[in-house]
């Protein structure tokens, strides 16, 4: 059932109207829930695991509390510019889990959204890897045949705004131009919508880890996301 109040107040905001889905990777106590998060789950064409734990910084700090922190913020920004914002995930807490891939790479369809963004921090061990990637999916019949082209500019925009704010791209994902394009992940592949996965850093490098545990730092990739967003839909 849907409520009908009195209409809104239209917000002046550059984004009124628009619906985008953020999408926190993880969920913080996935890892004390392994037969639900190791259920297999539709991924496009085949299936895969529910969910994973997610990374950590070599300090501890979980990449779920990282991209709900981002997300979060990135959330407050887009409402205040009159957005209806949509996060598939309402907290971030050691007892619960999920929602698997299936569901977060379905988030944006009922609700037709603008775009879906996934949150998430990577976790490299090679040396010296550090910097950001944008994940979009490739082009794949039927599954994202029609939004590779949409996504594939959000993801370029991303790539420009995170740029323009500084943080490098990274050097140890194909081809180091800061862009992957990906046939294996659900909540790509499911996604009506136009959609990419940010890996906004490395977590198991020490200087991104520095950077992505800090207050400062989560706000400015926030800030960048909120820029690629505008850019992308002007
Ligand atoms: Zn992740």
């Amino acid at each position: 059932m849907r409520l009908v109040a009195a209409p809104a107040p239209r917000l002046a905001g550059d984004l009124a109207d628009r619906v985008i889905v953020v999408d926190p990777g993880h969920q913080l106590g996935n890892h004390n829930f392994p037969r639900k998060i190791g259920r297999r789950v539709p991924a496009g064409g085949f299936t895969k695991p529910c969910n994973t734990t997610g990374t950590a910084t070599d300090g501890g700090y979980p990449e779920a509390t990282f991209a709900w922190r981002v997300a979060r913020q990135l959330r407050r920004a887009l409402i205040d510019r009159g957005a209806q914002v949509v996060l598939t995930r309402h907290s971030n807490r050691e007892d619960r889990w999920g929602p698997c891939v299936d569901v977060r790479g379905r988030a944006g369809n009922a609700v037709d959204a603008d775009l879906k963004i996934s949150i998430h921090g990577d976790g490299s061990t090679a040396p010296d890897a550090h910097g950001f990637h944008v994940i979009a999916p490739i082009d794949r019949k039927p599954w994202t045949h029609d939004i590779f082209s949409d996504s594939t500019r959000l993801a370029t925009t991303a790539r420009q705004a995170l740029d323009a704010a500084g943080f490098d791209r990274a050097t140890y994902v194909a081809g180091g131009d800061g862009l992957d394009f990906r046939g294996d992940l659900a909540t790509l592949n499911l996604s009506d919508v136009p959609t990419i996965l940010v890996e906004l850093g490395n977590m198991r490098d020490s200087g991104d880890a520095q950077v992505m545990t800090s207050a400062d730092g989560q706000a400015a990739y926030a800030a960048a996301l909120v820029e690629a967003v505008r850019r992308y839909l002007r």
